[in-house]
């Protein structure tokens, strides 16, 4: 990933098809396998994996991560023109699809039961790691911002639903799913804050809103900033909540400093021991305190 961006994320974004895309390519050229580079910058042993997207017009050759370290060294070889034989075996399979379910918690609005806030992370993790970041992280905040408001005696006006989604990995199920039902049961839903850019120290905010929602919403901004928060942002969602655009729902997004994110990301290293409780605190504290003015103050 290309090191000089200050935003990780778009780095992933403009890396990412090495690896959800090049075995297709490959196999094009008459690849029989395809070898990627982990999707990180910092330079470890742990290989960094995700989706592959296949076309069916190609054969569907085996395809693997390496970790950084051992692509250095791939790449070192092949310049010193080695000949070199190498081995792979895999043992990946894709299984049927089974029964998986979204798991929610709310506290039920004094004023508004049918206004929703929602605010979630997702359940499931890609599969070599504990997920403990992605999105463990997510979901106990999102648990932790209904605790906070409980604990402090806060009875709010509007629906207050912590929502673990299912199957954001593999294709969101969870999140459409999530919609399916806010349709079928005639919800209104206001707002919905994501937290899946893992665990880590709180920078901000982003909102996906109308001019006049994200003035209203960012003249709240300087009540955060004593907890850490720099900047609420444009463009807020998360692939969970982004269906809810359809009922033009305020989307948003927990935007943590992410410098540390592709560290772990869908790597062994992603561990429950990688997680910061007091970074976890702290961005969980600003969600509830956001989740609150959102619900007093209304959109
Ligand atoms: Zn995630």
């Amino acid at each position: 990933m290309n090191p000089t961006n200050i935003n990780v994320f778009k780095s992933y974004g403009e890396s990412g098809i090495a690896r959800w895309g090049a075995p297709t390519i490959a196999a094009k050229y008459g690849a029989v396998a395809a070898m990627v580079r982990s999707m990180a910058i910092n330079p470890d042993d742990y290989p960094h994996t995700g989706v592959t997207v296949y076309n069916d017009s190609f054969p569907k050759i085996p395809a693997v991560a390496i970790s950084t370290n051992d692509a250095n060294w791939l790449s070192h070889q092949l310049k010193m023109k080695m000949q070199l034989t190498v081995f792979i075996q895999t043992n990946c399979m894709m299984l049927p699809d089974a029964p998986s379910f979204n798991v929610a918690g709310e506290i039920r609005g004094s004023e508004f039961p049918n206004e929703i806030i929602t605010v979630g992370g997702h359940l499931d993790s890609w599969d070599l790691a504990e997920g403990a970041h992605d999105d463990g992280a997510g979901c106990v905040q999102s648990i932790e911002v209904i605790r906070a408001i409980k604990a402090n005696g806060i009875k709010p006006k509007r629906t207050i639903r912590a929502v673990m989604f299912m199957n954001e990995e593999n294709g969101r199920k969870g999140g459409d799913k999530y919609l399916e039902l806010a349709e079928a049961n005639k919800e209104k839903h206001v707002f919905a804050l994501e937290s899946d850019e893992g665990g880590f120290t709180p920078r901000g905010f982003n909102f996906t809103s109308t001019e006049m929602q994200f003035e209203k919403i960012a003249s709240w901004q300087k009540l955060l900033l004593n907890s850490g928060i720099d900047y609420f942002g444009k463009n807020g969602g998360g692939a969970d909540i982004d269906p809810l655009k359809k009922l033009n729902t305020v989307l948003a997004d927990i935007a943590p400093d992410t410098q540390r994110y592709f560290d772990i990301h869908h790597a062994a290293t992603d561990v429950f021991e990688n997680v910061s409780r007091r970074e976890l605190h702290l961005g969980a504290a600003n969600m509830a305190a956001l989740i609150y003015l959102v619900d007093k103050y209304g959109l």
